[in-house]
């Protein structure tokens, strides 16, 4: 199945201009057969997000983009903390070793090759060096390309997986109209739930794809 692993709503993640209605409608214009949602630092409750699933006639699987000390990083399965208390990596990855948590590194080199990066005089890392960032190598999946980042970031990204091969995603990181679908995942398995999406994720049978063309007015 194809599946969007990123996405942000309005006003739940401030930075997005979009709803989830939106979202589904993009999404399901591309051929998608899931979305997630992944706000910043906040979850949908549960109950409010499967009835908006129902209403739209589309599975939408609950996630979180939590805020980090190596910055963001996609979560899906239960998280013991209350968010607001934070997660540090390291943290993150005691819990995933005891229960059926995934976790994405999202933008993997934002901070090193990203737009602002570039911009403020960086030289673009070597591949080498990405793969030698603890969150490269202790996260289950990273996430290749969505529309939230540069080919220069795909590029270094590929770069990097090819000198250190892990798991790879696409993702939109939709926060605008017309966005979610536009990067996906493709799963080897059928999931309609964090925990079976997290099993998937954690099984490394994941294949970023990007779909083309967009569909006009989605
Ligand atoms: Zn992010
Ligand atoms: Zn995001």
């Amino acid at each position: 199945m194809l599946i969007d692993l990123h996405a942000h709503t309005a006003p739940r993640s401030n930075c997005s201009t979009t709803t989830l209605a939106e979202l589904v409608a993009s999404a399901r214009g591309r051929g998608l057969d899931a979305l997630c949602i992944t706000e910043h630092d906040v979850r949908w409750p549960d109950d409010e997000l499967a009835d908006a699933s129902r209403a739209l006639g589309f599975p939408v699987i609950p996630g979180v983009e939590l805020t980090t000390d190596v910055g963001h990083v996609l979560a899906f399965g239960p998280l013991a903390k209350p968010l607001w208390m934070g997660y540090r990596l390291e943290e993150l990855l005691a819990e995933a070793e005891h229960g059926p948590l995934a976790l994405v590194l999202p933008h993997p080199v934002r901070h090193l090759a990203g737009a602002r990066a570039i911009k403020g005089g960086r030289t673009p890392p070597a591949p080498e060096a990405v793969a030698a960032l603890d969150q490269w190598s202790s996260v289950h999946a990273i996430e290749a390309a969505s529309t939230q980042t540069t080919e220069l970031e795909h590029a270094v990204t590929a770069a990097a997986l090819r000198v250190a091969p892990r798991p790879a995603v696409g993702a939109s990181d939709a926060h605008g109209p017309g966005r979610a679908g536009a990067f996906a995942t493709r799963l080897d398995v059928r999931v309609d739930s964090a925990v079976a999406l997290a099993e998937a994720i954690r099984s490394g049978h994941v294949e970023p794809v990007r779909t083309e063309p967009p569909v006009a007015g989605a």
